[in-house]
């Protein structure tokens, strides 16, 4: 565990500011530097690297507009050549890994073909569960098929205490599954809520939250958590919380509220060729900066 004290934990409040490109790392370096060489540089200074991915929608049909389902495969494929450059620590599905199907059987499948293709990635995984994840699929059945006991949970790594919420239930606390849900109502039900409040408690490590749906919206924004203003007012009492890293709505977007940088990610779904990837890796330092290195169509941020 490392010796990060509250005092060196990321300035709240502080307006963060976006860049494009690792090239202008305050206090690194004022030479350009390339991207693999910040990498190296990154690593040499202690920060836990985080891969990033969401909305990855695979499924075997032919593309829906500007989803382009069958692409996911390839696209995925670059994003591992480019993990295995950056070596993260960890890597972070962020929901809606497949796609509907036909049938039960056909979305089983989209499950068993993407997994197989992540499997692939040498690093450990958690997964966020997206509302197209337990769509036909119940919960267990998801979980069960990704390797993961768990729909919400923490842990600690390299001084950081790191949470994945489940936003997956109806308003009256059912989980999704089975189709007995509409993917406008979102929520984060009282029992998690209580383990939340009660997880952010025993630690005193800066926090980084991953979701799926929004957390940063109003509560009555057809992507938003019902409850999110509920969820906010827990992680800004915490006092400890400095980032919230999400996706589901497929677009790049980035609000500060109550000294917590909210970070939406673009969809790996979205658009056809390479060209149209979105991924990345997050950085996080022992003086609380957090750096965002995004690929093709996902935004760069630098947050001091
Ligand atoms: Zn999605």
């Amino acid at each position: 565990m490392s010796s990060t004290t509250p005092d060196s934990r990321i300035s709240l409040g502080r307006r963060a500011f976006l860049q494009h490109g690792a090239l202008l790392l305050t206090g690194i370096s004022a030479a350009p530097l390339s991207r693999l060489a910040a990498a190296a540089e990154a690593k040499q200074r202690g920060a836990v690297r985080i891969g990033l991915v969401t909305d990855l929608h695979y499924a075997d049909k032919p593309p829906a507009g500007s989803r382009h389902y069958r692409e996911t495969l390839a696209k995925l494929k670059e994003a591992k050549a480019q993990f295995e450059k950056d070596q993260p620590d960890f890597v972070v599905f962020h929901g809606d890994l497949i796609d509907s199907g036909k049938s039960l059987t056909q979305e089983k499948k989209h499950l068993e073909t993407i997994v197989k293709a992540i499997s692939a990635m040498p690093f450990p995984k958690n997964y966020v569960l997206g509302n197209h994840c337990v769509d036909q699929l119940t919960k267990a059945e998801f979980l069960q098929g990704v390797g993961q006991q768990e729909s919400y949970f923490s842990f600690d790594r390299g001084g950081y205490h790191f949470v994945v919420l489940d936003s997956c239930f109806k308003s009256d606390g059912t989980p999704y599954g089975r189709h007995n849900f509409k993917w406008t109502d979102a929520n984060v039900p009282a029992p998690e809520l209580k383990w939340l409040q009660a997880d952010l408690k025993q630690t005193d490590l800066p926090t980084i939250i991953f979701a799926h749906q929004p957390l940063d919206l109003k509560d009555t924004d057809a992507h938003a958590v019902k409850n999110s203003s509920e969820v906010r007012k827990i992680l800004e009492a915490s006092g400890n919380v400095t980032a919230v890293f999400q996706g589901h709505s497929h677009r790049n977007k980035y609000s500060e509220i109550g000294g917590i940088h909210y970070c939406t990610m673009v969809a790996m779904v979205e658009g056809s060729g390479l060209d149209n990837n979105g991924y990345s890796t997050l950085d996080v330092y022992p003086d609380g900066s957090l750096v965002l290195n995004g690929f093709r169509k996902q935004k760069d941020y630098h947050w001091s």
